[in-house]
């Protein structure tokens, strides 16, 4: 079990360090902004929906290892996906990360963050780039606070 989670961190590491899909995308037609003040991280989150798919999304911010990561990781697993897919892999990522629900296969790449449950104080900076997208998705202007 330790070694799964030196594993899991050293993902983790490495989306922090690099993170994927980081700026804006060409064509970017979605943008929110979530702010966890509890942490100090900052997200902004760009999207392009191309028909009813996300064709394209990005990031930039600055905050801890774990947003950071959470925010990269996310990137990778929503694209090209439908806004009720991305909502269902949001709901049980939500579940996976607060310890209500297991870990569900579906969830991927996203797993690595699972360890999160332990540390209910970082739940916010996991979930945080998941709110600005979904913010984005629905033309809201304000940015989302965690609190
Ligand atoms: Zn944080």
């Amino acid at each position: 079990m330790s070694e799964l989670r030196d594993l899991y961190q050293t993902v983790i590491l490495d989306h922090y360090k690099k993170p994927r899909n980081y700026g804006r995308p060409e064509g970017a037609d979605h943008e929110a902004e979530g702010v966890n003040p509890l942490c100090g991280d900052r997200v902004r989150v760009f999207a392009r929906v191309d028909g009813d798919r996300l064709g394209a999304v990005g990031f930039e911010g600055s905050g801890c290892a774990i947003s950071t990561a959470a925010a990269s990781l996310m990137t990778q697993v929503v694209k090209g996906k439908t806004r009720p897919e991305i909502e269902a892999l949001y709901q049980r990522y939500q579940d996976m990360v607060t310890g209500t629900g297991g870990v569900d296969p579906s969830l991927g790449k996203l797993e690595v963050l699972a360890g999160v449950r332990e540390f209910p104080a970082r739940v916010k900076c996991a979930t945080l780039v998941w709110h600005a997208l979904r913010a984005a998705l629905e033309g809201r202007q304000q940015p989302v606070s965690t609190e």
